[in-house]
C-alpha cells in the first residue's frame, strides 16, 4: 500500500513550517512507525539541521533540454513558433536554444523536420539520503545558479515511491511556485502553516487556494499564537481551514532551534502541540496507528 503523504506548506517562508515537518516527523517515527521525511524546500533546506541527520549517500539529478544541432537547422524558425515557453529564437545561422527557459516539452522535437533538435542534460542539484534514528531521510538540494526546483522535488518523491512506509512528511517549499506544486501535488493531506499576521492571513489563503486547485485536503496549524492582532487570533479558521493545533509564542523554541538542541525539549508548549497534531493525523490515516503516541522521545 502507498504510503500516507503528508505535505508541510506555507504561503510564506519563516512562519514555523521545518519545524512543524521535523517535529512531526520525529515524532511519528519514535512512535514505531515506518517514517520517511523529505526535504523539498530545495533553495535552502535545513531540516538535516533540525533533525542531526546522518547523510550516508548523495547522487545527482539532472534534467534535459532542447539543444541545437545547428550542422543540421536551416534556420526555417518551425520550432521556434511552437515553443511555448519562449525557449527558442532565430538568427541567421539558425535556431537558438535557452536551456534554462526549457520545460523540456518536445514540441520544438515535433515540429523540427530534420531532426536538428537533439536533446542535452544539465545537472539540477542532488539528493541526500540519510537516516536520523528509525526515521528515514532524504533532502534535495537545487545547484547554485539553477531556478528550476520541479525536476528536483519530483526526484525526491520519487525516492520513497517503492518504500514500505507508513507516512511520508514532505517538508515542502514555501509559496505558490511551481516548486510548491511539484511537493504539494497527489499528497493525500496538507498541513499550512501560518502565523497570526496579516501577511501570515494573505499568504494562508493563497496557499489554502492551490490545494484546493489541486484537490489537495488541507489543515492548518497556528504558530506563535497570542502574538499579533486579536482579529487574526483565529486565522486559520477564518480563512476556512480546519484547525488541527496551536503552538504558543515561546521564545524557547526560537532559542533552542539557535542552538541545534531539540524544540520540543525546550518548550512544553511546542511538544503539546505536536502531541495533538500527531494525534490528529495518525486518526486521518487509513489504518490505525499500531503504537499509540507517546511524549517527546
Ligand atoms: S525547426 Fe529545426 S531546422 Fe527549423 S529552425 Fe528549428 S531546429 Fe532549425
Ligand atoms: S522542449 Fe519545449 S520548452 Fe524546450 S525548447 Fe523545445 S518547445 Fe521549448
Amino acid at each position: 500500500m502507498a504510503a500516507f503523504t503528508v505535505v508541510v506548506a506555507s504561503g510564506k517562508g519563516g512562519t514555523g513550517k521545518t519545524l512543524v515537518a521535523t517535529c512531526l516527523a520525529r515524532r511519528l517515527a519514535a512512535r514505531g512507525g515506518r517514517i520517511a521525511y523529505l526535504d523539498a524546500d530545495v533553495e535552502a533546506p535545513n531540516g538535516h539541521l533540525a533533525l542531526g541527520a546522518t547523510i550516508t549517500n548523495t547522487r545527482t539529478i539532472s534534467r534535459s533540454a532542447a539543444k541545437i544541432d545547428l550542422d543540421s537547422c536551416s534556420a526555417c524558425g518551425d520550432c521556434v513558433g511552437v515553443c511555448a515557453f519562449g525557449a527558442l529564437c532565430l538568427v541567421p545561422e539558425g535556431a537558438m536554444a535557452f536551456e534554462e527557459h526549457c520545460r523540456d516539452c518536445r514540441a520544438c522535437e515535433l515540429a523540427c523536420r530534420r531532426g536538428a533538435i537533439i536533446r542535452q542534460t544539465i545537472p539540477v542539484g542532488e539528493i541526500a539520503d540519510g537516516t536520523v534514528g528509525d526515521l528515514r531521510f532524504h533532502m534535495g538540494k537545487l545547484r547554485l545558479g539553477e531556478r528550476r526546483g520541479v525536476p528536483l522535488i519530483e526526484a525526491l518523491r520519487r525516492t520513497v515511491s517503492d518504500r514500505d512506509l507508513e507516512v511520508v512528511v514532505v517538508d515542502s517549499p514555501p509559496g505558490t511556485a511551481c516548486s510548491a506544486v511539484a511537493a504539494l501535488r497527489d499528497a493525500d493531506l496538507a498541513i499550512l502553516v501560518t502565523e497570526p499576521t496579516p501577511f501570515g492571513e494573505h499568504d494562508l489563503n493563497l496557499a489554502y487556494g492551490l490545494c484546493r486547485t489541486l484537490a489537495v485536503p488541507a489543515v492548518g496549524v497556528l504558530n506563535r499564537a497570542g502574538l499579533g492582532p486579536r482579529a487574526l487570533a483565529k486565522v486559520v479558521t477564518r480563512v476556512g481551514l480546519e484547525s488541527w493545533a496551536e503552538i504558543p509564542y515561546d521564545p524557547a523554541i526560537a532559542e533552542a532551534v539557535a542552538a541545534n538542541e531539540d524544540p520540543e525539549r525546550a518548550s512544553t508548549y511546542l511538544a503539546d502541540a505536536i502531541t495533538i497534531l500527531c494525534e490528529q493525523l495518525l486518526a486521518r490515516l487509513p489504518h490505525a496507528p499500531a503504537v499509540a503516541m507517546g511524549a517527546v522521545p
